[in-house]
């Protein structure tokens, strides 16, 4: 039996079968990363698994995320100490890409403006200038990062009629095919884009990089969507964006200090705010944890991982 820690969120995810030959002790969020001969760990994204962690569990040979982003652990730690790392990419893309399209709804067509003004009973019917939103059709999807996600986001595009443009380091010249996304450079993203999507992982090159002056570089009333990380975004500019009009919404899915959102945030106008549920469905989350386990066995078995973060 192998020694293994896995979060106890994910319990109920996971069948027996998953769990043969495990000597298993699980790990509820508050609980701190123990010290031990662990073999194998499975973090959910809040844990932090660093160089203290590692050193805390010499026989460590695998940490398993579930999750695609993989920024809560530190790889240059666990490479170092021959630890591998893997993570869960593709199911959760579908999930992930709905849900930027749920935001990009909500926030270019006001509902939650419109739910809390049913809400309130305060409705007092059918006016012409009532809760005037933005027109989709004919407007401009900028995607910032267009892997999976990114990809999938605008491939639901088109049935909007949205143009599309995205930014990333390599041209996808099936994706620009089937969905006539053009490759643009960050500025003329920034600039033309009516809604502009953040689909690039949390790493130190991007975060930050919608900050003031990015956001001054945006199209005045364009909306920003992020499901992707919170570090890539400077919260307090975005909301100071917000308050001017400058931005005419936020849709939010993660922010920087996860539970906490910024305060100035909290209190901007326009902004759908949700609690990191990207790849919120029971297919989607089953998955997760069942290619986690499947990575942890693969590995304990002699056997290549299946989804390495690196190789
Ligand atoms: P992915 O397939 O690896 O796509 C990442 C994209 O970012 C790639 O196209 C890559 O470009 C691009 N990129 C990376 N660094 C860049 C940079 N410095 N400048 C421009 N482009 C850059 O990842 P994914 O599966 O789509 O997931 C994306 C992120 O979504 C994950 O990292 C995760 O943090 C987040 N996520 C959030 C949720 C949620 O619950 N809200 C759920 C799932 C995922 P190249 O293709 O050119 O290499």
């Amino acid at each position: 039996m192998h020694r293994v820690l896995i979060a106890a969120e994910i319990q109920n995810l996971l069948e027996p079968a998953q769990l043969e030959n495990l000597d298993i002790t699980w790990l509820a969020t508050a609980d701190p990363t123990p010290r031990g001969d662990w073999v194998a760990i499975v973090p959910l994204l809040t844990r932090w698994v660093g160089g203290t962690e590692l050193k805390n569990l010499p026989n460590l040979r695998i940490v398993a995320n579930v999750a695609v982003g993989y920024n809560n652990v530190d790889l240059v730690a666990a490479e170092m100490r021959g630890v591998l790392v893997t993570n869960t990419p593709g199911v959760l893309t579908e999930a992930t890409a709905d849900l930027t399209w749920a935001l990009i709804l909500a926030t270019a067509r006001r509902l939650v403006e419109g739910v809390d003004l049913v809400r309130s009973g305060q409705w007092t019917g059918w006016h012409p200038e009532q809760l005037l939103g933005l027109e989709l059709h004919g407007r401009t999807l900028g995607l910032f990062g267009a892997g999976r996600i990114g990809q999938a986001v605008g491939r639901r595009a088109p049935a909007f009629g949205l143009r599309v443009l995205y930014a990333a380091r390599s041209a996808k010249p099936e994706f620009e095919r089937d969905t006539g996304a053009m490759r643009v450079d960050t500025s003329r993203l920034l600039a033309e884009s009516d809604i502009v999507s953040l689909h690039v992982p949390a790493t130190p090159e991007t975060k930050g990089i919608i900050n003031a002056e990015s956001l001054a570089r945006m199209k005045g009333g364009a909306i920003l969507i992020n499901t992707s990380r919170g570090d890539l975004v400077r919260e307090e500019a975005l909301a100071a964006a917000l308050a001017r009009g400058h931005i005419g919404a936020a849709g939010l899915d993660v922010y920087t200090e996860e539970p906490t959102i910024h305060p100035r945030l909290l209190a901007a106008p326009r902004t759908v705010l949700l609690p990191h549920i990207g790849s919120a469905t029971v297919e989607t989350r089953r998955k997760m944890a069942g290619i986690a386990l499947a990575n942890v066995q693969a590995v304990l078995n002699g056997k290549a991982p299946l989804t390495p973060v690196y190789s």
